[in-house]
């Protein structure tokens, strides 16, 4: 089987987390410091914290900005509900708006429509842009949105590590920034994520509330607030470590297939099979969707695809279309989130692949949607 992705662990990654193992130094490390002061390197940015998910990340961020209830946190609908769990999880609300079909990213105009309409009664705090796939959100324009609303921004960038905004890091642009290293992203630790943040103030918040809000002081340990425990392993780290060297490299390959999959796909794109995303140059390409034609049934395209021993998936899902957020504000106004979702195709694709692979893909897919067995 074609597998959707496959982790980079090389045996230097393999090597390195055994070496913790074996130091029986799990937690508290050096490794950590070590990859937090690299990946401050790597991102250009002053306070890299990792954690144990992009998930914890992300709840941390909001925690760190004091979003509770009573808050509204505006959210793109096309997303991993882990985008909206974090909201929901604060006690604020999700504010679901619509995304763009090419980008799959918020739609930055729907942002400015809605705030210019506010009309729920509660408060809007933060935005919460995601990158979705690794395309980097138009960050200029919602910076100076979130600055005249006196709005913080959470950029979730869990799946795009490496995207670049105009010369800024993706993650690094806003107020707090999300990373994942699930084996699903580019960069992987098994589990994990990274929080980031140019605010001395907030960091100190965050590495607090990563650490059961403790604080080590002269007389010791104190407990200054109510924190969790969202670290990172050191085993984790040590892996982790391996790889960031060679990710901007990984990135590169990963330019060259989505470029290689948009001209190979040129031909059903043009007879209305499919529509493939939009490129960008700071694009890190964590996953390749297309978005299939509503002439075609998706189920149907997958299982086609399973039975040529291709795995494709749908690529993220629209959160007005789960049951806990169906009652979300927002959630019936965003069609171009829920077409992605039913229609979104995500095809094999990581840095591991070759032109081979996306000829083998192409060519089955082509197979199946000429021959007319996913036809509605
Ligand atoms: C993967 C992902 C998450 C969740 O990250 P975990 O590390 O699995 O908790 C959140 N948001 C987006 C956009 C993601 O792609």
């Amino acid at each position: 089987m074609l597998r959707l992705s496959v982790p980079h662990l090389d045996d230097a990654a393999i090597d390195a987390c055994n070496r913790v193992l074996r130091s029986g130094m799990l937690v508290h490390g050096s490794e950590g410091q070590a990859f937090e002061r690299e990946l401050q390197d790597w991102l250009r940015v002053p306070h890299a914290l990792v954690v144990s998910s992009g998930t914890a990340a992300l709840h941390m961020a909001l925690m760190a900005l004091e979003i509770g209830p009573g808050d509204a946190v505006l959210i793109p609908d096309f997303s991993f509900p882990a985008t909206g769990n974090a909201v929901l999880m604060t006690g604020a609300t999700p504010v679901l708006i619509d995304v763009e079909p090419g980008t799959y990213c918020l739609d930055v105009a729907r942002v400015a429509e809605r705030l210019a309409t506010w009309d729920l009664e509660q408060r809007p705090r933060a935005i919460l842009p995601v990158h979705e796939f690794g395309h980097p959100v138009g960050m200029k324009a919602l910076m100076n949105m979130a600055r005249e609303h006196g709005l913080a921004i959470v950029e979730d960038a869990a799946c795009a590590i490496g995207a670049d905004c105009d010369g800024q890091a993706a993650g690094t642009v806003g107020d707090v920034g999300c990373f994942s290293l699930h084996p699903r992203k580019t960069l992987t630790t098994g589990e994990g994520g990274i929080v980031v943040t140019r605010s001395d103030s907030l960091a100190t918040k965050l590495r607090r509330l990563r650490n059961h809000g403790m604080e080590r002081l002269p007389e010791g340990m104190v407990f200054m607030e109510a924190g969790l425990n969202y670290r990172l392993t050191d085993f984790q780290s040590a892996m982790g470590r391996t790889q960031l060297p060679h990710l901007s490299g990984w990135i590169q390959a990963r330019k060259a297939l989505a470029r290689a999959y948009r001209s190979a796909l040129s031909g059903l794109e043009t007879q209305g099979h499919l529509q493939c995303p939009e490129d960008h140059a700071g694009h890190s390409w964590q996953t390749f969707m297309v978005v299939l034609d509503e002439q075609h049934d998706r189920p149907t395209v997958l299982r086609a695809l399973a039975e040529r021993g291709i795995e494709a998936n749908l690529g993220a899902q629209a959160m007005s279309l789960q049951p806990s957020f169906k009652h979300a504000p927002g959630a019936d106004r965003t069609p171009h989130a829920q077409r992605l979702f039913r229609q979104g195709l995500a095809l094999p694709f990581c840095e591991a692949y070759d032109v081979a692979v996306i000829e083998q893909v192409v060519g089955a897919l082509s197979t199946i949607l000429n021959s007319g067995v996913s036809r509605v």
